[in-house]
């Protein structure tokens, strides 16, 4: 399975160099298809404040037949497993954004340490949801700083010095990013997850919530509706359904019949910013936003 992960990293590597060189000038110009400015303004000084993947259906710095896995929440015993075979099979590669006292305690559970160990091993991203998967809009900053460090712990914990740095972050309910930009809430979230990572948002979301259990022709239908609409880039799914697991086989074909090609969260990131996300944390410009 990590020679599955490899093949697909090889395979894709030069299309996504010509890729970025290609995007450095698109990257530079505003970005219509986002619904929020003030980054771009950073991102042309350099100085990106709170950097972020923002939300909308068509991200400009993307090429318009990208698409980039990412599953929320988990891992769970069940269905995070199954997704796995399925990327593996597939050679596609994602990125799991992880709760560690949610769906399992990954502090308690060794079955669960060993699927992030697994996450690892097959070349996937791992990536911070928070610890127990709160609106952290309505959390005091020292406990929205322990949400977030709390999976970097427990993560540097599972894998010892093979660890990667979590420098991507979603927090739950995309709170307080969708929403309430820039007023106080945001002010008080942003400047927190800055120093810890990138924030990602999503492009796609299937309505994975509205899906009977296992019905995965479902989550590929609502799929098919966003990309009929023109959506591409980010894809929200969750590793902990039933339906996500069952329908993504048919999600990948579905991408793959339409010509998209799949990219990682990084190379958005890279995309929108020319910098990696290490970088962009490691950099204390990104962390005030004036
Ligand atoms: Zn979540």
């Amino acid at each position: 399975m990590v020679r599955a992960a490899a093949t697909y990293t090889l395979g894709s590597i030069a299309g996504v160099i010509s890729l970025l060189a290609g995007l450095s000038a698109a990257a530079d110009r505003p970005i219509p298809g986002d619904n929020v400015a003030a980054p771009i303004e950073g991102a042309l000084c350099g100085c990106p404040p709170f950097p972020e993947i923002p939300f909308g259906r068509r991200p400009s710095y993307l090429p318009g037949n990208t698409l980039v896995l990412t599953f929320d929440d988990g891992p769970d015993l069940v269905n995070t497993p199954k997704v796995l075979d399925v990327l593996a099979r597939e050679s596609v590669q994602a990125t799991f954004f992880l709760n560690t006292e949610s769906w399992t305690s990954l502090r308690e559970n060794a079955v669960a340490r060993a699927i992030v160990r697994r996450i690892v091993e097959e070349g996937h991203s791992l990536a911070n949801h928070t610890a127990h998967h709160l609106r952290i809009s309505r959390l005091p900053p020292e406990k929205i700083e322990q949400e977030i460090a709390e999976v970097e712990i427990v993560v540097r914990e599972i894998l010892g010095s093979e660890a990667p740095r979590l420098t991507l972050f979603r927090a739950p309910f995309g709170d307080p990013y969708v929403g309430h930009r820039w007023g106080p809430t945001f002010r008080k979230v942003a400047p927190i997850v800055a120093r810890h990572a990138v924030h990602v948002g999503w492009n796609i979301a299937p309505t994975e919530r509205v899906c009977p259990s296992g019905a995965g022709l479902c989550v590929l239908a609502s799929t098919r509706r966003q990309l009929d609409r023109g959506a591409y880039g980010v894809v929200l799914l969750h590793s902990t359904k039933a339906e996500t697991a069952a329908g993504l086989p048919a999600i990948i074909a579905e991408a793959r019949r339409r010509g998209m090609r799949f990219l990682s969260v990084e190379d958005a990131v890279r995309a929108r910013y020319q910098r990696s996300s290490a970088e962009l944390v490691d950099d204390p410009r990104c962390h005030g936003g004036g």
